[in-house]
């Protein structure tokens, strides 16, 4: 089960939250991250709206994570073939 954690937050003096927590006044820099935080927080006592704010950040981010892997899983693929190829040009010469 989530257990819920509330780090110490301290606001820049020049910054203003983009978006504050209205369960327990945890303030944001983005709205996804205060979606995420409301959902999952404080899911037994969100509304409705809220519920749908938490489900559509949740399918964003997992939507990201998703392109994120893809890009890594690409960048590892091109630097496996680089290796590889360039072992081949260095030791490479035939068995003859
Ligand atoms: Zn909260």
């Amino acid at each position: 089960m989530h257990q819920p954690v509330t780090p110490e937050t301290v606001v820049p003096a020049d910054e203003t939250p983009v978006a504050r927590c209205p369960y327990c006044e945890r303030p944001f820099r983005s709205q996804r991250a205060h979606d995420l935080h409301v959902g999952e927080d404080h899911a037994d006592r969100c509304t409705d709206a809220e519920a749908e704010a938490y489900d559509a950040a949740w399918d964003d981010e997992t939507d990201e994570l998703f392109g994120f892997h893809m890009k890594v899983f690409v960048a590892i693929g091109v630097l496996h073939t680089v290796i590889v190829l360039a072992y081949m040009v260095v030791f490479g010469g035939g068995v003859a």
